[in-house]
């Protein structure tokens, strides 16, 4: 069932979109599934999976989709396509250090929290301007990431999503990486061109298997 869910999902997707299969608490062997219907972004949440799941020499492109410990950035670096989940300033000079120490650049968004709900992290939106003035030579910064408020209030959630895309286009930011499996239709309406789908290919998660 996997092939088919990514096949049927990409379908509906422009060309411009990224699907990004989240395989965070789902084994190995699932991914290998998804591999069959060439898909290779996958996003997870923890470091540690990334670990366990890479294999060496492969196209895989890893996407750190959950928040990030400083202390585990170091095992990180080199390892990710894209972390999409920096919050804070502090996590962006530990990227820069580490990267800096393996001589590469490691590709970001800046985690913009816009739902206001208690638990997300994420910068403000009026923190960006600050956060931008700062310059790296080893952190890209590639756009923003945002997660909709967890609600069936399509209305709110659109709120959310435009003003994500406000914030897109006011920054000429490169990605917008913002859609789940229950609301990545509307946020395909309004500029994302990452969305991060884990229920709708892989099926309900049993968070029990994730340590
Ligand atoms: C788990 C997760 C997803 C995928 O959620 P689904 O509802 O299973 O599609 C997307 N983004 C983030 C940040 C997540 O933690």
């Amino acid at each position: 069932m996997i092939k088919e869910n990514i096949e049927r999902i990409r379908q509906t997707l422009p060309e411009n979109v990224t699907l990004i299969a989240v395989s965070k608490t789902y084994p190995r062997s699932c991914i290998d599934e998804a591999i069959k219907a060439n898909q290779l972004d996958f996003g997870e949440n923890k470091v540690q999976e990334i670990l366990q799941k890479a294999q060496p020499d492969e196209p895989i492109r890893w996407h750190m989709i959950g928040h990030l410990q400083t202390n585990k950035v170091k095992y990180l670096i080199g390892k990710t396509a894209l972390i999409h989940s920096v919050d804070s300033l502090h996590l962006l000079d530990v990227i820069e250090k580490e990267s800096t120490k393996q001589d590469l650049v490691t590709h970001v968004l800046l985690q913009v929290n816009l739902a206001h709900e208690e638990t997300k992290f994420g910068f403000d939106e009026t923190e960006l301007d600050d956060v931008l003035k700062h310059s790296y030579q080893h952190v890209a910064i590639d756009g923003i990431m945002v997660i909709g408020p967890h609600c069936e209030d399509e209305q709110r959630i659109e709120e959310v999503f435009m003003k994500a895309e406000k914030l897109k286009n006011s920054y000429h930011f490169k990605e917008l990486s913002m859609g789940m499996s229950y609301d990545y239709k509307i946020a395909l309406k309004h500029g994302a061109t990452m969305i991060r789908i884990g229920t709708d290919i892989f099926g309900q998660r049993d968070y029990s298997k994730q340590k």
